[in-house]
């Protein structure tokens, strides 16, 4: 599971520090040292970290912690509610058009599990008594379609394609419409990706964006890539004005640098975490549960 690194060496930090009746000004700054090198190690960025323990050790170190009963538990909680702040603070929610259908865009890298989150979205849009239409404008992906086609298959929930010949803006213009006309109340666009950002496929999204107008674009993310999954939210949000990241395989073992930093360096939210393969493992994002699990 993701964080387990980062969260076993932060729960080292702080157990020294709750044993502690008194804390110094030394015991605060040695266990910020600690928390910086986890943080690093997690892969955070690094200016994300140094603001973050300067935040924590301005709050922490002063008269009223340091003469509290707890003062190492006081200093948790306020390590507990900087982590949730790094992570967006309250979770935000998906947009929805007060002029169904509400459409989503879903942007990313091959590979990343953007077509794979489309329907588990569509499953998640589904369980909320939701109508999603899937649309299938990968073109270039050889079997991108047929994969829509399948987990669409598989939750209930149309398909959209015009197959390979027609280009991505098309498709997703006629898709926004079909769903208009069939009361589908969530258009879930899956774009093309590719190996590294490139302009053409930028071009393509700016044009598939300038054409349905998007209540919603979801960055898809591997967070098993850390601070390249930052980079590429970076470079994707001065082009295409994101609403929201989403962050693929926490189940793995990522060390956690994509989840404490993507909010903080790009200004996206993370809205979405998917957490297995499995067609239901995606869950809205929670900052303060993550934050709670990072502290265990
Ligand atoms: P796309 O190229 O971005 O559309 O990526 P796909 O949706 O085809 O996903 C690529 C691979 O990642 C597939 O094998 C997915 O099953 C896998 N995948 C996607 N999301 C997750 C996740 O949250 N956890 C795990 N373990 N695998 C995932």
């Amino acid at each position: 599971m993701a964080f387990e690194s980062l969260s076993g060496r932060l729960q080292n930090v702080f157990s020294k520090l709750r044993g502690k009746g008194k804390v110094s000004e030394e015991d605060v700054n040695e266990a910020m040292r600690e928390v910086r090198l986890a943080l690093l190690e997690a892969d955070v960025n690094f200016k994300v970290v140094k603001d973050f323990v300067s935040k924590v050790k301005e709050k922490s170190i002063g008269k009223e912690v340091m003469n509290s009963f707890t003062p190492g538990m006081v200093i948790i909680d306020i390590v507990n509610k900087e982590l949730t702040e790094l992570m967006g603070g309250s979770q935000a929610k998906l947009a929805k058009s007060n002029k169904p259908p509400t459409v989503i865009m879903m942007a990313g890298l091959q590979g990343a599990g953007k077509t794979t989150t489309s329907a588990k979205l569509a499953k998640l849009l589904q369980k909320g008594n939701h109508r999603p239409l899937l649309v299938a404008a990968d073109i270039y992906r050889p079997a991108a379609i047929k994969q829509l086609q399948v987990l669409g298959e598989q939750i209930k929930a149309p398909v959209f394609s015009l197959g390979d010949q027609t280009s991505p803006v098309e498709i997703a213009r006629q898709a926004v419409q079909h769903a208009k006309d069939n009361g589908l109340d969530y258009v879930i666009i899956d774009t093309a990706g590719r190996l590294h950002i490139d302009e053409e496929l930028m071009e393509e999204l700016k044009q598939i964006h300038s054409v349905v107008s998007p209540d919603e674009v979801l960055l898809v993310v591997d967070a098993m890539t850390g601070q390249d999954a930052v980079n590429v939210a970076d470079s994707f949000n001065k082009q295409l004005a994101l609403t929201g990241v989403v962050l693929t395989k926490l189940d793995g073992d990522s060390r956690g640098g994509a989840a404490l930093s993507v909010k903080a360096v790009t200004g996206c939210p993370i809205k979405f975490a998917a957490l297995g393969e499995k067609i239901d493992a995606l869950e809205p994002f929670h900052p303060e549960r993550m934050a709670s699990r990072i502290l265990g």
